[in-house]
């Protein structure tokens, strides 16, 4: 069965409801519950989600049992060709997906299209592995060779957030599939609809039945994740709030454990920054994704006098286009818990330059780009993720308070700094407390092969999603000490 998705502009067009894929067939959940899938654009149903519990999983895990002997025998050489397939499939199906995400997900065509070749550069990680995965061996005493060899951990799980339907996926699946493991996936509840098409195109690729598997659903199958047994590794990516729950509980069964939370990002503007390239940048970070991203600007930490590059970021943001270049919020209570926000900091007496609130459109989930000026630290707005298309100012008189307030912050994912002074970038780098910095970049993606991960609140849990690091935490290391004759001399190893 093929599900090719038939959108190719922004009207609505309705889909297929998401099952679980187990076994390489959809199948029903075993409970009748399901879920609407709502394109965040016209508040409408595209299709419904099943909602799984703890049988449903464990028939995943029977699939995953199953196939796993098959997968982890072949060389890896032979498991990243499915990646290479899966790449090659992707870019065939560009527009397809590019569609699907948009639809289910809200953003904006160049947003998804841009998530797309994300994706695909992840999987492009994976088609590397074999060349790059070869581990050392040395000679550690006379006759004596040590090497290791990066083993499967076994059947491993992803849970994902709505955020990026397709990309958070592809951070976890190349690593985990080449390095030889079965997948059992459970994708958001709000956004399950593009990774059908990933699942056929990674039959389609040449992966064998039951090593990737989809569960959909929401708490009840995340929970069933964690506490089975049989499943050995989990990643998570999604809130901080769900990334604590999860860490604890998945740990208790012994399973090693990932879990990526949300954020609030700092970005520090000095005096001497460029106008032009500070404005566009924190523009575009705080309102891409309609600020819907753990990567988005949400704090303007403005050292001293930095006013005329405040009003050129009003001024860009009052150009902003609902639905052309801003897209829509996910559901309705994520607009009211944007909108509480900015009333909440009004009240408490932030100045609006930019209001957002009540967004323009007569179908769907829409915040415009908001400014807050006059934030103070205490507020709110200055201290929790809003994840909406709001940026906070805070202004303060000179770098050290911005550091110290940078630093006071829970999180710890993503902070910049604006400047042309290699003294100002430097000191910043050093003494901001975030996994991923940027020097006049808003958005500081560690783009492939770089490792993908925050600090603090932002993550719990050891290493990076992406990258080697991914990797690393998909495999387990066996260290092969081998001697094939009698030493000649004598040492506490003969
Ligand atoms: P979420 O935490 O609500 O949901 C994430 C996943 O957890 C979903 O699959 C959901 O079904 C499941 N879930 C929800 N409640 C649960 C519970 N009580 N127990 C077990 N599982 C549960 O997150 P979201 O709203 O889908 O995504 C937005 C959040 O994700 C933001 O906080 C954002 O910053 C964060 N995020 C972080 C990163 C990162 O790399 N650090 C990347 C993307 C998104």
């Amino acid at each position: 069965m093929s599900t090719i998705f038939s959108g190719s502009s922004y009207d609505f067009t309705a889909y297929t409801d998401a099952k679980n894929w187990i076994g390489g067939e959809w199948v029903d959940a075993q409970n009748s519950d399901t879920l609407d899938v709502i394109n965040p654009r016209y508040g409408r149903s595209m299709g419904a989600a099943v909602m799984s519990g703890a049988e449903d999983v464990a028939m995943a895990v029977a699939a995953a049992k199953k196939a796993l002997p098959e997968w982890r025998e072949r060389p890896i050489r032979e498991r990243g060709q499915v990646l290479y397939n899966l790449r090659q499939l992707m870019h065939t199906h560009i527009e397809e997906l590019t569609w699907l995400v948009s639809h289910e997900n809200g953003k904006t065509y160049g947003e998804a299209k841009a998530e797309v070749l994300k994706a695909i550069e992840c999987a492009e990680y994976g088609c590397s592995l074999p060349n790059i995965a070869a581990a050392p061996q040395l000679e550690v005493s006379r006759g004596v060779e040590c090497r290791i060899v990066y083993e499967p951990v076994g059947i491993v799980a992803g849970v994902t957030p709505f955020n990026f339907p397709l990309m958070v996926p592809l951070w976890m699946l190349p690593q985990a599939l080449v390095g030889g493991n079965a997948f059992i996936l459970k994708p958001s509840e709000q956004v399950p609809l593009s990774c059908i098409r990933l699942a056929e195109l990674l039959q389609e690729a040449g992966l064998p039945d039951g090593i990737f598997n989809i569960i959909n659903g929401g708490q009840e199958s995340v929970e069933a994740l964690c506490d089975s047994e049989d499943i050995d590794a989990l990643a998570f990516v999604g809130s901080t709030r769900v990334a604590k729950i999860v860490y604890g509980r998945a740990a208790q069964t012994g399973k090693r454990v990932l879990c990526l939370g949300g954020a609030k990002n700092h970005l520090i503007v000095v005096p001497d920054a460029d106008l032009e390239l500070t404005a566009q940048n924190v523009t575009a970070s705080y309102t891409g994704c309609a600020g819907q991203r753990c990567m988005a600007a949400s704090v303007l930490v403005a050292v001293g006098d930095v006013d005329h590059i405040i009003d050129a970021v009003v001024e860009q943001s009052e150009q902003i286009k609902l639905g052309e270049d801003l897209g829509a919020i996910v559901n309705e209570a994520s607009v009211e818990r944007i909108t509480r926000y900015i009333n909440e900091a009004e009240s408490q007496g932030a100045k609006i330059l930019v209001d957002g609130r009540g967004g323009s459109l007569e179908e769907g989930y829409w915040v415009g780009p908001t400014l807050i000026d006059g934030v103070s630290p205490d507020m709110p707005a200055a201290k929790e993720e809003i994840f909406g298309p709001v940026l906070s100012i805070v202004r303060v008189n000179n770098l050290e308070e911005a550091i110290e307030l940078e630093n006071s912050s829970e999180y710890g994912n993503a902070s910049a700094v604006y400047t042309t002074s290699g003294d100002v970038a430097r000191e910043v780098m050093e003494r901001v407390s975030a996994g991923m910095c940027g020097v006049n970049i808003g958005v500081p993606v560690p783009r492939e092969p770089f490792g993908f991960g925050g600090w603090n609140d932002s993550k719990f849990g050891h290493g990076n999603i992406t990258g080697w690091d991914g990797y690393r935490f998909w495999t387990r290391p066996r260290k092969i000490s081998s001697k094939w004759a009698v030493q000649k001399d004598t040492n506490w190893m003969s």
